[in-house]
């Protein structure tokens, strides 16, 4: 379990601070931000090191620049946007060199409460591979580090491991605490019962988590694209649903060695082809030739809702069906329901059963929604997540 110090742990009065953030946030063609969540996400922490008289440096990737300068990928429409939501001027420093002339000034003519923004840090090769002479750099800038990009933990990069390795303390900011909190204690610490819902199109891209998983849980509850490998372990048939001939001998062990702490669908929708206007029916057990399993079916969602009912813990990953398609949305939707419902803790781990709970309308109804599709995957997997490792612990 992580114990590390946060931003409420430190004296930043006067103090300059360096914050990773996470402003990956998609642009239009006219490099227009189109959704900005993953800033409002980094407010409470900046905001916070306003109040307390800090300068803020911030500092974040944006997509794949490859170590050059791409003005695409620049982070000067984030500073605008930044700037509206805050209410106070963000500085943008310009600069190709992220670290450069630009962004030193900017930072030497900071007063306390200021807050600047450096350039997409992956302008710079070094960023990805970890290399000392940017770490140095951004270290240079600041008095202390604060991590507050979630979803760029689980990589090793300059921005977040490197700096902490060099500008102590090092302490997380609210999004990470919060995920140290919620996706922590839901697979160390539950309360239980502890239930884990997974699925998702393929068993092969979730075994580490599903093994890690039924260590830790009291139930497994399986669903989406990756339910067939299993049912076919079963000796069911299974049509033209998905289906990982590979993983058969391997979904027969699961099956085996966690016998009822792992929980199968009974029934599935099934429908001609894959298409929304598809004639489709409901099936129990075997899938006949030439359907294709596209959701759980009505068995099947009561049999979840049943052992989700009393539980006081539940992890998500991964839809129950092809809930892009409202004719084969309903186990996901069922499913989000059920959870907005329960009084237990209730953790959403990232990627697509974010976009169903949010599709739902749902999101608001959930404890917590995790901001990192892959960090969150590692995390589930039981694996250290570099860059909150690398964080200053508690005394
Ligand atoms: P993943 O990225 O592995 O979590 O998979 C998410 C995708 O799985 C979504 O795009 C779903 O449409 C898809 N999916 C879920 N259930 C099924 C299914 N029964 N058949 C095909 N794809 C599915």
């Amino acid at each position: 379990m992580y114990n590390k110090l946060t931003v409420e742990d430190v004296d930043v009065k006067g103090k300059k601070v360096l914050v990773r953030c996470d402003f990956n946030v998609p642009l239009n063609d006219k490099q227009e931000i189109t959704d900005e969540t993953r800033i409002v996400g980094a407010l409470p922490t900046i905001q916070y090191l306003i109040d307390n008289g800090a300068k803020v440096i911030l500092c974040s990737h944006m997509g794949k620049p490859k170590g050059k300068p791409v003005p695409e990928l620049s982070l000067a429409p984030v500073a605008k946007r930044l700037s509206e939501k805050l209410g106070k001027e963000v500085i943008f420093a310009a600069d190709d060199n992220v670290v450069g002339e630009n962004a030193k000034n900017a930072v030497s003519n900071m007063s306390e409460g200021d807050v600047v923004l450096l350039e997409n840090t992956r302008y710079r090769a070094e960023e990805t591979k970890n290399e000392e002479t940017f770490s140095k750099e951004l270290a240079s800038l600041a008095d202390l580090f604060v991590n507050d990009a979630f979803g760029t933990a689980h990589r090793a990069h300059c921005s977040n491991v490197g700096v902490s390795a060099l500008l102590k303390p090092a302490v997380a900011g609210y999004l990470i605490e919060k995920e140290i909190k919620y996706l922590g204690n839901a697979v160390n610490a539950p309360e239980r019962p502890l239930v884990a819902i997974l699925g998702g199109s393929k068993v092969s891209s979730k075994i580490s988590v599903i093994e890690n998983l039924l260590k830790k849980v009291d139930k497994l509850i399986i669903g989406g694209g990756m339910a067939y490998t299993f049912e076919a372990a079963m000796g069911r048939t299974t049509g033209t649903s998905l289906l990982e001939p590979d993983y058969i001998d391997y979904a027969k062990k699961m099956i085996d060695e966690a016998g009822d702490k792992l929980v199968l669908p009974i029934d599935t929708v099934v429908a001609e082809k894959f298409d929304n206007d598809a004639p489709s029916k409901v099936v129990e057990g075997s899938i006949p030739d030439g359907w294709m399993g596209l959701d759980i079916g009505p068995k099947t969602i009561e049999l979840y809702k049943n052992v989700l009912k009393d539980a006081k813990t539940v992890v998500w990953n991964g839809p129950m069906g092809v809930f892009e398609m409202p004719n084969f949305a309903k186990g996901t939707n069922e499913i989000a329901s059920v959870l907005a419902e329960l009084d237990a803790a209730t953790i959403i781990g990232g990627g697509d059963s974010v976009a169903a709970v949010n599709q739902a309308g749902l999101g608001d109804k959930m404890s917590h929604i995790s901001t990192g599709g892959g960090a969150s995957m590692e995390f589930l997997e039981g694996k250290e997540l570099p860059g909150i490792a690398a964080l200053t612990d508690k005394a």
